[in-house]
This record gives structure tokens, C-alpha cells and sequence, in this order.
């Protein structure tokens, strides 16, 4: 497997509360430029507001380097971290997620089908993951103005969900990322993935992120 080099901005507190005070706009230089309506800039992203001309970007960065750098700790981001982990223990795997902790971007419901879990981590029950709802029965109605017509959901059919899971998706993406750590995956919540990095020859090389303390 390839080795990909990851970049990502560190900065002392100090100078993050500096910066962030600058995005609120509590500083006067980052209100100087104004929108086309006449209202300040107040955006540091840099999609917006390109930081090449802002000294402040022009120090070096701290760079971390792993095997392999998986942007987003959902259900897929952590099974590719699982997985690649079960194949080679050896492998530098890191998993960083823009939010504060693994799971509290993810605000989905959901009814899980477990096939590919069972594949993943067999022994999920006795590992306690948050499928605690089995589906028992399923309903599907057709509404009209004035009645419910139930419909017939035969094995086979998408809405037939017998064998899946009620489960709320932050708290198993919680739940896999603790399996994830377990297998010394390292996790670096908080941490937002802007910008992808690349080797002279145009293959990717890693990204760079902000570092928020
Ligand atoms: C309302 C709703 C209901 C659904 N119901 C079902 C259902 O019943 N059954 C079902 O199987 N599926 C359901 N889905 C679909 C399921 O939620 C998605 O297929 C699944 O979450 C996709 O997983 P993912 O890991 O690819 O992406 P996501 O779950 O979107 O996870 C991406 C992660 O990456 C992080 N991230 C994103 N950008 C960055 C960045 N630049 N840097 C760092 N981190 C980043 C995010 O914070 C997030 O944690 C539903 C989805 C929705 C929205």
C-alpha cells in the first residue's frame, strides 16, 4: 500500500483564539474588504478568501505522516479503517472527523441491514453495538383522501426489513469507532479535511486540515 503523507495546520491556543476573534470580525483588518452588497467579508474559508496573500498561513505546518488517511468518521470511514487494520496491524491508520467527536455529525435514523456488519465484527453482539430494535413487522399504506389501503410487503421486496435494525446512526458510528480505536486505529476528531495534497506526478499525496484547539 501506498504511504501517504498527511499535512495538517497546528497552531498554538494562543494563536487559534487569535484567529478565531478575526473570523467573528472583532478585528477591524478582517472587516476591511466588503461584499458586492456593501456588507463585510466576515468568511475566512478559503474558497472565499485565498490565504496566499495572508502572512499568517506562510509559517510552516506541522505534518503528520500515516499509511493511510481517511477523511470522515462515518460508517464507511471507519469500516475502511477496521478492515484495513484486520489486514495489516502494521499499517499507520488515522481516521480525522470534522466533528468535535466520532458521531455527532451523523443526525440520521436508520434502519440497518447488518449483512455487511456481520462480515465486518461477527462477534457485534457480544461487542454490545447499538442494535438493540429488531425490525418485527413492517406496515405500507396507501393513502388516499379519506382511508389507508394496506399494502402487502413480501420477503424480497425493499420494504421487507425483517432481520435489520432500528438504530440511531450517531451512536453506531460511536460504537465503531471505539472497535475502530480497539485495533489502534487513531482518530482525530475535530479535525476538518480542506484541502487535498498531491505529488508532483498528480497522484494524491494526502490533505491538510485546520486544527481548531
Ligand atoms: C435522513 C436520512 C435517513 C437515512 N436512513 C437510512 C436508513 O434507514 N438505512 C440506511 O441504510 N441508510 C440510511 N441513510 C443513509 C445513510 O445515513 C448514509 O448512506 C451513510 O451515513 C453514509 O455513510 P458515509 O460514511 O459514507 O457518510 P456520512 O455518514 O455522511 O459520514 C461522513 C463523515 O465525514 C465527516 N466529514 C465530512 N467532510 C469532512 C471533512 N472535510 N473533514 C473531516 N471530516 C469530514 C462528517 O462529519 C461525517 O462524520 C439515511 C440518510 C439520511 C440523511
Amino acid at each position: 500500500m501506498s504511504s501517504l503523507a498527511w499535512r495538517c495546520v497546528a497552531r498554538a491556543a494562543s494563536r487559534s483564539r487569535a484567529l478565531s476573534s478575526r473570523s467573528l470580525c472583532t478585528s477591524s483588518s478582517a472587516c476591511n474588504s466588503l461584499t458586492a452588497k456593501g456588507n463585510p467579508v466576515i468568511t475566512t474559508h478559503p474558497s472565499i478568501k485565498g490565504k496566499s496573500d495572508d502572512e499568517r498561513w506562510q509559517q510552516e505546518r506541522y505534518v503528520e505522516e500515516a499509511d493511510v488517511v481517511i477523511v470522515g468518521g462515518g460508517p464507511s470511514g471507519m469500516a475502511t479503517a477496521i478492515r484495513i487494520k484486520q489486514l495489516d496491524e502494521s499499517l499507520r491508520v488515522c481516521v480525522v472527523e470534522k466533528a468535535s467527536e466520532v458521531g455527532a455529525h451523523i443526525v440520521s435514523g436508520a434502519c440497518l441491514e447488518p449483512r455487511a456488519l456481520n462480515e465486518l465484527i461477527p462477534d457485534w453482539k457480544e461487542r454490545n453495538a447499538p442494535l438493540k430494535t429488531p425490525v418485527e413487522s413492517d406496515s405500507f399504506y396507501l393513502l388516499t383522501e379519506t382511508s389507508a389501503i394496506p399494502m402487502p410487503i413480501l420477503p424480497g421486496m425493499p420494504l421487507h426489513n425483517h432481520g435489520n435494525y432500528i438504530v440511531r446512526l450517531g451512536h453506531f458510528v460511536k460504537w465503531l469507532g471505539e472497535q475502530a480505536e480497539e485495533l489502534g486505529v487513531e482518530i482525530w476528531p475535530g479535525v476538518a479535511a480542506s484541502e487535498v495534497l498531491f505529488h508532483e506526478d498528480g497522484s494524491v499525496k494526502g490533505s491538510s486540515g485546520d486544527v481548531l484547539i
